[in-house]
């Protein structure tokens, strides 16, 4: 159906592998961040009618930076426990977790005031349909790379174990610390009990110990998580803007390519634009469609939720991508987002109402073998060729359909 799909795939890789390995470090705020979206922006101006380089501040190192205050709030809230100052031990458990689940759980703003701040800029374009806007689809991925995790780079086979048994301990010594310290006020003995949990929190204590070491100060080259995904929007906003030179442009269709930054901060680059652009985004119906992470195209789904699964994406406009990838012949799923998984740029346009669904090729919850995802393995080799073909005729013939309703 379309028929330079392999050239417009080689033409995604070797991008990706050129950018990849020229800026191979680029978390957010940094030179090669930074140098790469100007970059970007001079390879969006060749082929969008129109581009904008958004720049917004940002504090990203609030984002992990709620594991190192969980390492050090239990430790102090372990030796309340041991000298028995119950009431302090329930306070400096519980603030961690306030921390995480606001900080973490949620992706709000809690302790980014503690933190540096840092620029961002999302670099967007757009590819005008020849008669009047009726509707826009966002394409959209991100360049920032992420912090090393260096318990997936390490010792990839125990990261669930570990993280789980760190994050029970952590939730653990508060619940532990509330009842110990109600049960002293009503008057029970807590000297056993007391010492008994202290004990116990203390031989888990080296798992959450190792929470301070979980990122590196290090960023990842980011092939397959995310730049082949800007690669590839910028492909799908190729093909619609070398059909509108052929005169066969889209009627009513406004195209527009984006590659956030700061996604790997929480999200924020695509929370500062809607922010900055709501009313220009809400003046005509929107559609994000998002992509993320293209390691494996047997593991190709569009996301239903987001942000740990507190955020429903769009069910229709998932059901209109499902419909696309029958008519192709792709076997692609519709998966809900886990708990715990973290979140993608399409959450912040769900919570502002615009339709939206993130379309990824990686198990999101299963990391065996060698992942590349947020590690130093994340170069072009880890990219899956398949996938990404399949996510440009998916995302080309999922624009076409949407221009096909208006008729
Ligand atoms: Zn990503």
């Amino acid at each position: 159906m379309i028929p330079n799909l392999k050239e417009m795939t080689g033409n995604a890789m070797s991008f990706t592998e050129k950018v990849t390995t020229r800026w191979d470090d680029r978390l957010v705020g940094s030179k090669a961040c930074l140098e790469c979206g100007d970059y970007l922006l001079e390879c969006f101006d060749q082929f969008c009618d129109t581009t904008r380089m958004h720049k917004f501040s940002v504090r990203p190192g609030a984002f992990l930076g709620f594991m190192k205050i969980a390492v050090v709030f239990y430790f102090l809230a372990l030796i309340a426990l041991w000298v028995k100052f119950l009431g302090l031990a329930v306070i400096l458990g519980t603030i961690p977790i306030f921390v995480t689940v606001f900080q973490f759980f949620y992706y709000k703003d809690f302790i980014s005031f503690l933190y540096p701040e840092k620029e961002g800029q999302n670099v967007v374009g757009t590819i005008e349909p020849v008669d009047e806007v009726k509707q826009q689809i966002i394409v959209s991925a991100h360049h920032d790379s992420a912090h090393i995790f260096n318990f997936l780079d390490k010792d990839p086979e125990n990261f669930p174990r570990k993280m789980q048994i760190a994050n029970i301990s952590s939730f653990g010594i508060a619940i532990i610390a509330w009842l110990l310290w109600i049960g002293q006020l009503i008057g029970f003995s807590m000297t056993i009990p007391s010492y008994l949990a202290a004990g116990i929190f203390t031989l888990l204590s080296y798992n959450v110990g190792q929470l301070w070491f979980f990122y590196d100060k290090k960023g990842t080259p980011g092939a397959g998580d995310n730049m082949i995904c800007t690669a590839l929007a910028m492909e799908v906003g190729k093909y619609f803007s070398q059909q509108k030179i052929a005169g066969n442009g889209l009627k009513n269709t406004r195209i527009v390519v984006a590659s956030w930054d700061a996604e790997e901060a929480g999200l924020r680059g695509a929370r500062a634009y809607i922010k900055k652009y709501l009313s220009e985004l809400k003046a005509v119906k929107t559609y994000n469609f998002n992509l993320e992470c293209m390691y494996d195209h047997k593991e190709l789904g569009f996301l239903t939720s987001d942000l740990n699964s507190f955020v429903s994406l769009s069910e229709s406009m998932v059901e209109d991508c499902l419909a696309v990838c029958k008519s192709l012949g792709h076997p692609i799923k519709k998966v809900p987002f886990p708990f715990l998984a973290g979140g993608t740029d399409a959450a912040e346009f769900a919570k502002v109402g615009i339709e939206a669904t993130t379309l990824a090729a990686m198990n999101w919850v299963n990391k065996e073998g060698k992942p590349a995802y947020h590690t130093p393995r994340d170069t072009i080799e880890a990219v899956d060729a398949i996938a990404v073909s399949r996510c440009i005729e998916v995302g080309i013939s999922y624009i076409l359909r949407k221009e096909a309703f208006l008729r």
